[in-house]
């Protein structure tokens, strides 16, 4: 299926910007996920930040974007790289990232395109286009300033995920700052990212009006939970995403319940790999590294089936759909000593959202009920309301953009608080043209 129409199916304005600097989002405006930005200054200066595609079902993809010889990747979540290799094939678009989003790029679009052939989605791009974006990747450290015609730019610490960034932009009239996904609270992982005074600063509020719960009581809560089901002689099934929160809940487990049998099954374990050769973007890899060295890696079949006998076995997909989590969930689901643990957000229309709205999940085509006890966790690496709030205060932006937002529930709350702090506050809609100008 052919989802754009090159050159004739984008939302991007073909007149020059007069005054100030424009902002199009392509995607991810009024929605988490998806994210395409454009900027564009007097001086036809333009950059694109992030190309991704939300994986949802169906999946949700961007506006078609316009020519752009440069595009920076924050990181190597799905939603925001996703629909780069369309870029590189279409516009031989330079890919900026750090280098281990540029690592873990690859296996991302390869699983994505994996995903979209079996479950019968369209794709824009395919195999051959990850080749070319592979070559157009270029890598970048942490602070290193790069000159791009009247701007310099430079990838700043974001917290999230080992390598994930935010964009700081200086231009001959404004500071930028964009946040991609990001985190003030340090992770096992990583640390968390630091504010820096800006004047236009694009915030993402995927969890506008939410707090998270203290990190430390939550983890103890899933610890003992851990700890109840073992100890009954039962298996916790904890689907995980691969990027990030696998190697997250891993190291918690590590350094909490030595004494436990863990394995771990999915893309995680390679990505954790990949981690590893990149040391620099980790909090310690020492202990990432112990962790890994401690867990039993599942590699084959019959690993597979010895699993069935762990304490907990860390596995994908984080939501319940597809992978070797429904194997474990349709071998595990009739002993009600087991037990399901999930760590992460649970999509509308996932599996993990099916089971629990319904008690039941889809596990090779037939819904089939589920009498485990399910308990769900928040281990989220994303700025909750209230770092929202105080980050943008010490950014001191005069101009606030909130972005990767759910328009209805999570960015009013955050718009009235951002308002009350004093912020001219932008709500962006996909595929419409802003101006700042002062
Ligand atoms: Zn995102
Ligand atoms: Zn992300």
């Amino acid at each position: 299926m052919v989802l754009y129409s090159p050159g004739r199916t984008s939302s991007y304005p073909e007149e020059a910007v007069k005054e100030g600097i424009r902002f199009h989002f392509l995607g991810g405006g009024n929605e988490v996920g998806n994210v395409g930005c454009i900027l564009e200054d007097v001086a036809g200066t333009r950059l694109l930040l992030d190309y991704g595609l939300a994986p949802t079902k169906p999946p949700r993809y961007p506006n078609e974007a316009p020519k752009v010889t440069d595009c920076i990747i924050t990181h190597s979540h799905i939603d925001h790289l996703g629909m780069a290799p369309w870029l590189a094939s279409h516009h031989s678009t330079r890919l900026h990232g750090t280098a281990l989003t540029g690592e873990i790029a690859m296996p991302m679009w390869n699983d994505c395109y994996k995903v979209s052939r079996i479950e019968g989605y369209p794709l824009s791009w395919d195999k051959r286009d990850i080749d070319e974006a592979v070559d157009l990747w270029q890598s970048h450290g942490f602070n290193e300033k790069i000159t791009f015609h009247n701007w310099k730019w430079q990838l700043l610490p974001a917290g999230h995920i080992p390598g994930a960034a935010m964009v700081n932009i200086d231009t001959p009239t404004h500071r930028i700052l964009f946040t991609g996904d990001f985190d003030t609270r340090d992770s096992k992982l990583v640390n968390g990212a630091e504010p820096i005074e800006c004047d236009i600063l694009f915030v993402e509020g995927t969890y506008g009006g939410r707090s998270h719960p203290p990190k430390k009581p939550e983890q103890e809560r899933f610890l003992n939970r851990v700890t109840e089901v073992v100890s009954r002689g039962g298996t916790c099934l904890v689907p995980a995403f691969a990027n990030g929160r696998t190697q997250d809940v891993l190291m918690l487990l590590h350094q909490n319940k030595p004494n436990l049998n863990i394995h771990i099954d999915g893309m995680g374990k390679f990505l954790a790999k990949l981690y590893l050769e990149h040391p620099e973007y980790l909090r310690s890899s020492e202990e990432l590294e112990a962790a890994m060295i401690w867990a039993k890696k599942v590699s084959s079949k019959s690993d597979r089936k010895k699993a069935l006998d762990a304490d907990v076995i860390i596995t994908t997909s984080g939501m319940l759909d597809g992978g070797p989590s429904i194997w474990y969930m349709n071998r595990l689901r009739d002993n009600p000593n087991n037990a399901i643990l999930l760590t992460g957000y649970q999509a509308r229309g996932s599996g993990g959202r099916k089971l629990l709205d319904e008690g039941k999940l889809p596990i090779f085509g037939t819904d089939i009920p589920i009498e485990l006890e399910v308990d769900q966790f928040t281990f989220s690496t994303h700025c909750g309301h209230d770092e929202i709030i105080s980050f943008t205060k010490q950014c001191k932006a005069k101009h606030v953009v909130v972005y990767h937002t759910d328009p209805h529930q999570a960015r009013p709350p955050l718009v009235a608080a951002l308002e009350s702090q004093g912020h001219t506050v932008h709500c962006p809609v996909n595929g419409e043209s802003y101006t700042i100008i002062d």
